[in-house]
């Protein structure tokens, strides 16, 4: 393929900015433009619900490069501009004051945007979301000033900020739809781990509880359950999960169903166009043709520089496995795979003092691993899932068996 003379990336952060760097690492020196409609430089988002929340990390750390990188890299940053429309025939993109780009190929890393509630009083004052820097910014400040938080949904943000606010001193009270926390990935049993962890720090848990109204003469005052209770707060955290920012791509034709649809190098249903992070929905390799969109720090790491090779024309198929990690209170995570938290749970080690494997497991075969405070296994914990080798499940519960030989056949 004829090397592109100018590459425009839609969307500044984590995948974007890995992407124009992996551009200029792997020698391009066309024209590059990472468009972001936040003010900030590329900066990641793990820190903002843990260590920068609590101010335990310094705003400059959670950014992805120095300041200088992109001018002695000749990318030209474009912060605080917002693309509103691309044109994937012409290969133009405007930009919101009018501008218009011209491009060979188009990166779009527009990643996820918070789930609105539909709620009456969801657009009161002290209402937050939690995902750019200035809304951890706000939260931090509010968790600073005292008072209540309610959290509503026990996800992954939600369940971190929780953590982080009660370190901040704040008293909070998280409300979940479901049983436990994180129920639909983890299952009752690790999601009920995590009911315990936040209860035993002080957080008032109401699980299986539905929000009926957050109520408050300008700013918020309270939120109201469905069974009629109120309680009283200084500010509410909606945490219902995000949503894939597609409304671009669509607009422009592409394929979009739930992120932007790409095969497995990252192409959209344009040829000059690809996707990358939390805005694609990827064919996998791996799990054998299933779309795959996961709203993951490594996922985005990672594409963004797979999409950048194969804009240059390197046919390289995205194949790891998802990978996540959490950080609550004392208890750190790292989750590989994919599964549902109704399939099989097979544990390795103390559940009770928080140190162990899980493993999710449907007809023998090993589909997820989760290692809670148990760390330099997460390599075992993927070999074993992409082995798709039969286990026996005593052997892969007990601690004195290598992972590695828990497999019965593969
Ligand atoms: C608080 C928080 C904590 C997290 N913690 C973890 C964790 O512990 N572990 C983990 O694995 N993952 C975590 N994540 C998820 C992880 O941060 C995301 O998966 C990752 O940020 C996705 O990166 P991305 O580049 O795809 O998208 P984003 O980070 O969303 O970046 C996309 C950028 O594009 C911009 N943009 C969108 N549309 C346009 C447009 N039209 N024009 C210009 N710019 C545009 C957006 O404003 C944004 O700046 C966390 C996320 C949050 C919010």
């Amino acid at each position: 393929m004829p090397q592109p003379q100018s590459i425009v990336i839609v969307g500044a952060g984590l995948a974007g900015a890995k992407a124009a760097q992996t551009l200029r690492d792997e020698g391009y020196d066309g024209r590059i433009v990472l468009v972001g409609d936040e003010p900030e430089r590329p900066y990641e988002r793990p820190p903002l619900s843990k260590d920068y929340l609590r101010r335990e990390a310094e705003r400059e750390s959670v950014h992805v490069h120095e300041p200088a990188y992109y001018d002695d890299n000749a990318i030209e940053l474009r912060t605080g501009a917002s693309v509103t429309a691309i044109d994937a025939g012409a290969h133009t993109v405007t930009l919101g004051d009018g501008e218009g780009l011209s491009w060979d190929r188009l990166l779009i890393a527009t990643g996820a945007e918070p789930r609105r509630l539909p709620l009456p009083g969801a657009d009161l004052d002290g209402v937050l979301t939690l995902r750019t820097l200035p809304d951890s910014e706000r939260l931090h400040d509010t968790a600073v000033a005292g008072g209540r938080l309610v959290v509503i949904g026990a996800g992954w943000i939600g369940s971190e900020a929780a953590a982080s606010a009660r370190q901040l001193g704040m008293d909070v009270t998280l409300i979940e739809r479901l049983d436990v926390p994180l129920e639909n990935v983890l299952g009752p049993t690790i999601g009920g781990l995590y009911a315990d962890l936040h209860r035993e720090h002080g957080v008032e848990l109401l699980a299986g509880a539905g929000v009926e109204a957050i109520e408050g003469e300008g700013r918020v005052e309270r939120v109201r359950l469905a069974g009629g209770r109120a309680i009283e707060c200084s500010a509410v955290l909606i945490g219902v999960g995000v949503t894939p920012r597609t409304a671009l791509a669509e607009a422009a034709g592409l394929a979009v169903d739930d992120g932007i649809l790409v095969d497995a190098t990252l192409r959209s249903s344009a040829p000059d166009i690809w996707a990358a992070g939390d805005v694609a929905s990827a064919l996998h390799p791996f799990y054998d043709g299933r779309r795959v969109r996961v709203e993951h720090w490594a996922n985005a790491l990672n594409q963004g520089p797979v999409a950048a090779r194969n804009m240059l024309g390197a046919e390289e198929p995205y194949d790891r496995l998802p990978y996540f990690f959490s950080d609550q209170y004392d208890a750190g995570m790292e989750y590989s795979g994919l599964a549902s938290g109704t399939d099989e749970v097979v544990i390795r080690g103390d559940v009770a003092a928080r140190e162990l494997i899980a493993f999710w497991v449907s007809e023998g075969r090993v589909l997820a691993g989760m290692n809670l405070n148990v760390w330099d296994v997460n390599d075992a914990v993927q070999a074993l899932i992409r082995s798709r080798a039969v286990v026996d499940p005593a052997r892969l519960a007990d601690p004195d068996v290598p992972l590695e030989a828990a497999a019965l056949s593969r």
